[in-house]
């Protein structure tokens, strides 16, 4: 069978609007666009930080701002989300980051 690709050009119609996927904070949980949340994964037993968002497995995501990740550190929001327990070393290593984001602006 034969079939007949019409070129629909439609260009000019196109919405520059991209999709962007969305996601909620762990500690706010706000959603957000996903490329102002940092994700989080678990990969042997430790939270690691993915900036690139692409590693598999499961992931959380916090904000990044500063507030998010203190709060998120706080409590067992991280640990329950990825199913696991936080080491006070990777806690630590994990809050460090957090120091070096900024805070949110208070409106
Ligand atoms: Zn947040």
């Amino acid at each position: 069978m034969r079939m007949t690709i019409s070129k629909d050009d439609s260009k000019g119609q196109q919405l520059r609007r991209k999709h962007v996927p969305q996601r909620s904070c762990v500690a706010c949980r706000q959603v957000r666009d996903k490329r102002n949340l940092v994700r989080l994964i678990l990969a042997a037993g430790t939270v690691e930080i993915d900036i690139k968002g692409k590693k598999p497995g499961r992931g959380v995501y916090l904000c990044s701002q500063r507030q998010c990740w203190e709060l998120g550190l706080k409590g067992n929001r991280i640990e329950y989300g990825l199913r696991t327990r936080l080491s006070s070393e990777n806690r630590r290593m994990l809050l460090e980051y957090g120091t070096g984001l900024p805070l949110k602006e208070v409106t």
